[in-house]
């Protein structure tokens, strides 16, 4: 069962285009394992496509609104255009690069523009990442496993965004791998020397 779930704000952002495109496609993969993103996702489309149809490229008609409401009852539910269109299994039929024992890394999309970049990881049962901070958002869904970072756990479908105020040590839980697709902006903040020396090998 899904119990964490992207923030509104962050549907209404990856709708809207507005989150960088490594964000947007963590939102969308658990959009795609959850009824209620799915269906805040399209309500978020249809809101955003209704206030542009409502924009008036000549005066606008006196009923543009009532009607651009209207379009919003009546709206039929589809899929989510997007998550449909974002081929996971494709992308993801990279390589894995180990970096610690027990913990590989799979990049799927390069640093961008926005500095962001969207990676698998995958970490054995029992195996932790170094505790580390954040100078940037952080945005992950777990695909299969679990993981618990002292601030909740986090199973299969779950949405776990972050913001540089989080400190934490994810740790993969007993049973079978934790595999998560992960979008970090900007880098991760490695506590200690041995944090500090393996950063520059996750490229994270
Ligand atoms: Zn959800």
């Amino acid at each position: 069962m899904i119990r964490h779930h992207p923030a509104e704000a962050s549907l209404i952002a990856c709708a809207a285009g507005a989150m960088p495109m490594a964000h947007a496609r963590v939102i969308e993969v658990h959009a795609a394992r959850c009824p209620v993103c799915a269906a805040g996702l399209r309500a978020a489309e249809a809101a955003g496509g209704a206030l542009l149809d409502a924009l008036p490229p000549a005066p606008m008609a006196p009923d543009a609104l009532a009607r651009a409401l209207a379009r919003l009852d009546t709206a039929a539910p589809e899929p989510a255009p997007a998550a449909a269109a974002f081929d996971l299994a494709a992308l993801a039929s990279g390589r894995w690069r180990r970096v610690a024992p027990g913990i590989a890394i799979m990049n799927l999309l390069p640093r961008d523009a926005t500095d962001s970049r969207l990676d698998l990881i995958r970490v054995a049962p029992g195996r932790a990442l170094l505790t580390h901070g954040h100078t940037g958002p952080e945005t992950t869904c777990v695909l299969s496993g679990a993981f618990a970072d002292g601030t909740g756990t986090f199973a299969a479908g779950d949405c776990v965004e972050a913001d540089a105020a989080l400190d934490h040590t994810p740790r993969a839980l007993p049973g079978e791998d934790c595999v998560c697709l992960i979008a970090t902006t900007h880098h991760l903040r490695p506590h200690g020397w041995l944090g500090r020396l393996v950063r520059p090998l996750l490229g994270m």
